[in-house]
């Protein structure tokens, strides 16, 4: 009897066993599953939180490069691939990614002390990131590097930022060249008053009436030509200002704006024996624009043509024809026209053909066809020039009527 109870107790704590195993089995196999999908969960997310990471680190306008601590990329967005066109960036080291060692010394120097660094490069086309393919000639970068993250097996990674601010550079360039050209064209005639000054007062001259009265009058061309300068400065610099209250806006008829040009030059085309013409399709034909500007422009132009060919029998051409979309007009002269190296470079301030001037002969600013392209482009217009010298030199100006 003892003997049955033993076995069945001993096969009842068998079954026992086998069940307790059993189902230890199944909820191993639960917990299995269970950390599987929680893993793939984690994989997914990973991967889209990397994703989104790298959507956002690509609609940067800027270069944005991760390097490890052994100077080789891990990551480069999609500005960063732009801006190296052409060469594989990951896993490369960083010395042979930029090519211009001036480009990675402030990266260089920041994994060297695990400091921020920023720096500023101006580049010449021929090393610039894109090199050959670079159209802008110099080009400027700001590149901004800091320690970015430890890795989890201890090594630093970097972060560049590599902003172009080729523009800025540009506009800064333009601007220093304005003032360092203004104050020369400046200076010319105040240091030829001041010479009259010193001969008028230190020399005694100011005791012989016929003496003074010719170095005032030499003098006071002098002031005029300043005081043009700085009128003409203080115009380009209203139109660059691109302030809507810059120009403007009204209909007017154009031929009107013609009409007070040829009244202005009217006695020097009569002593010069220039002959006018003035070819208008519609002499009706509006623009939608700044009058004053216009009859500037107009009269830049025609004084120009009249300016530059002091001599009989110039002929002198002005016309337009109006379409519903454009404005074309013109001013065209059958003078001694402009060298064609000297063509790309007519609408910049300060721009001459003869560069050489005598004090006797003050002919003009330099800064006459600037004024003329920043008040056509304030209209939204462009001008061309074309010229064969002695037969033609044509500035054509084409004017939407529609302003974007
Ligand atoms: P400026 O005040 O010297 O006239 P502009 O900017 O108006 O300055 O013109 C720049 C230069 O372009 C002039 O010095 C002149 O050499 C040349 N130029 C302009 N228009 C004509 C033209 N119709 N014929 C020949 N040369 C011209």
């Amino acid at each position: 009897m003892t003997e049955k109870i033993a076995i069945a107790v001993t096969l009842a704590a068998f079954i026992f066993l086998i069940l307790r195993l059993v189902r230890q089995k199944r909820s191993r196999k639960k917990y299995e599953a269970e950390v599987n999908a929680w893993k793939l969960r984690l994989e997914m997310d990973l991967s889209q939180a990397k994703e989104e990471r790298n959507r956002l680190l690509d609609a940067l306008g800027d270069a944005f490069i991760i390097v490890d601590s052994k100077e080789n990329i891990r990551f480069a967005n999609s500005a960063a691939q732009e801006l190296f066109r052409g060469r594989a960036l990951i896993g490369r080291p960083v010395r042979e990614a930029f090519l211009d060692p001036r480009l990675a010394d402030a990266l260089l120097k920041c994994l060297d002390t695990g400091k921020p660094v920023q720096s500023r490069v101006v580049l010449s086309q021929q090393t610039s990131p894109l090199g050959a393919m670079e159209n802008r000639g110099q080009n400027a970068w700001i590149i901004d590097a800091a320690p970015h993250s430890d890795t989890p097996d201890g090594n630093r990674n970097t972060r560049v930022v590599i902003r172009d601010v080729t523009a800025e550079h540009q506009l800064d360039q333009i601007r220093r060249d304005f003032v360092a050209n203004a104050s020369h064209e400046l200076r010319t005639p105040l240091a030829i008053i001041n010479g009259y000054i010193e001969n008028l007062l230190e020399d005694g001259m100011v005791e012989e009436p016929d003496m003074a009265r010719r170095f005032l009058s030499i003098m006071q061309r002098h002031t005029e030509r300043i005081s043009r300068i700085v009128e003409d400065m203080l115009v380009i610099s209203r139109l660059e200002s691109g302030e809507a209250s810059a120009i403007n806006i009204e209909p007017f008829k154009l031929r009107s704006c013609v009409n007070d040009v040829l009244e202005r030059l009217e006695s020097v085309i009569r002593n010069q024996e220039a002959i006018v013409s003035v070819d208008f399709l519609n002499d009706q034909a509006m623009i939608q624009g700044d009058r004053f500007y216009w009859t500037q422009v107009l009269f830049n132009l025609v004084e120009n043509a009249l300016k530059q060919n002091p001599h009989a029998g110039l002929k002198v051409n002005i016309g337009c024809e109006d379409t519903p979309d454009l404005i074309r007009l013109w001013v065209s002269d059958n003078g001694i026209g402009i060298p064609s190296v000297d063509l790309p470079h007519i609408f910049r301030r300060f721009y001459r053909v003869e560069k050489h001037h005598s004090q006797l002969e003050i002919k003009g600013t330099g800064l006459g066809l600037s004024i003329v392209k920043r008040a056509i482009e304030a209209h939204g217009g462009t001008i061309t020039v074309t010229s064969v010298p002695g037969r033609e030199t044509k500035f054509l100006m084409t004017i939407p009527r529609e302003r974007e």
